[in-house]
């Protein structure tokens, strides 16, 4: 039997949070040989044991939504039950549930394996562990909340499934908390929601680092970079996601990604002599450019996580990823320049330059400017509706 080491970490309903600034958390153990398996069905009590759909596809694109930002870390997902509380003394000499094998599965439940949820608890994550790697780590949802499946802001005492379920399993692959830059692994479920009021259904550009520092692969042969977007990069109009990768066996493809959904291949081999010189051991080097077209004012406003992901000739996986905030005109595409006309005043601050009643199609605007030394140029922070 292996030491019991029980986390209970929380998403709780609401609170104060006073943590220290840092960037992303790890909890201290990992996942040995960088390979998980989750038996992702989750376990509905009274409810057949291959368990409702709507969870099941929730939980699988939870898992997804993780392995196509995950360099290092593989994650495997099978389609069948495991009882979290497995092995779990009951206190009268037997067992919650049955040893079932060092298993990492996922239920609903009306107590966490025999004791009462916290107030305010949505989902725990019952962690095994020893000599600083995972055994099993396994996931609980509180069966007295009113559970759903949907996206966009949250709703009153209506709870996103999905996003909660992204986040205890960034807990399950040795994630900690995160309360200084936008992340899921937020602890409490409306604080991604209070930053800047953006609104995180996935893992973000800083959740994707931590994972990958945990599991990083070192004398990597394979290295992708995204440079944009960067994080956080305000993003409007018809933009480019680009970056560059390098590998020893030659890269195959890079997949981009925007919120999970893949988006193509991007063209690869464009000319960077910077990252040839950086990186004289890896052939053609020189010829690592990628660059794909993409028009930011077709997504809704807000965040959107792109995730470039490289694999070379060997099958090797790395991946980067961005934060593109987008910021658009009502209109998805301003099809004339007689369309655009500026008829109030300029003024400037530092490196922004606001610009008033800026006619879009009839419509007024206050458009604000500010110097992105990424792409070189101004960019659209800002555009506020004046109608
Ligand atoms: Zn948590």
């Amino acid at each position: 039997m292996n030491k019991l080491a029980r986390v209970l970490l929380a998403g709780a309903i609401s609170g104060t949070i006073a943590f220290p600034v840092q960037s992303y958390q790890l909890i201290g153990p990992r996942w040995r040989d960088n390979e998980v398996t989750i038996n992702y069905i989750p376990i509905v009590p009274g409810a057949p044991l291959q368990g409702l759909t709507i969870w099941n596809n929730a939980m699988s694109d939870a898992i997804d939504s993780w392995a196509q930002g995950s360099s290092g870390l593989k994650i495997n997902k099978v389609s069948s039950t495991a009882s979290p509380c497995a092995g779990i003394a009951d206190g009268n000499g037997g067992f919650v549930a049955p040893h079932d094998g060092d298993l990492s599965g996922v239920s609903f439940a009306n107590d966490v394996c025999g004791d009462s949820w916290n107030e305010g608890t949505l989902a725990v994550n019952v962690q095994f562990s020893s000599g600083g790697f995972y055994s099993n780590s396994d996931i609980l949802f509180n069966n007295a909340v009113n559970w759903d499946v949907y996206s966009g802001p949250i709703k009153t005492n209506i709870f996103d499934f999905k996003r909660v379920a992204v986040h205890e399993l960034g807990h399950l692959f040795g994630l900690g908390h995160e309360t200084e830059n936008l992340a899921i692994m937020q602890p409490f479920y409306d604080d991604a929601n209070n930053i800047d009021d953006m609104n995180m259904e996935r893992p973000t550009p800083d959740d994707f680092e931590g994972l990958n520092a945990l599991y990083s692969v070192s004398n990597s042969p394979l290295v992708v970079n995204l440079e944009e977007p960067s994080t956080n990069q305000y993003s409007s109009g018809v933009g480019n996601i680009r970056g560059w990768a390098v590998a020893q066996s030659g890269v195959a493809e890079v997949e981009i990604f925007i919120d999970n959904v893949l988006q193509g291949n991007s063209p690869y081999g464009s000319f960077r002599t910077d990252v040839g010189n950086n990186y004289p051991s890896y052939p053609n080097a020189d010829r690592s450019g990628f660059s794909m077209t993409v028009n930011w004012s077709e997504l809704s406003n807000g965040p959107h996580v792109v995730i470039a992901r490289a694999i070379d000739n060997l099958g090797n996986i790395a991946t980067d990823s961005g934060l593109a905030i987008v910021e658009k005109f009502e209109t998805n595409f301003v099809s004339s320049e007689a369309l655009v006309k500026l008829a109030g005043s300029v003024s400037t601050s530092g490196d922004e330059i606001t610009l008033d009643d800026v006619m879009i199609d009839s419509k007024p605007y206050r458009v604000k400017l500010k110097w992105n030394t990424a792409s070189q140029q101004f960019d659209i922070v800002n555009i506020i509706n004046l109608f």
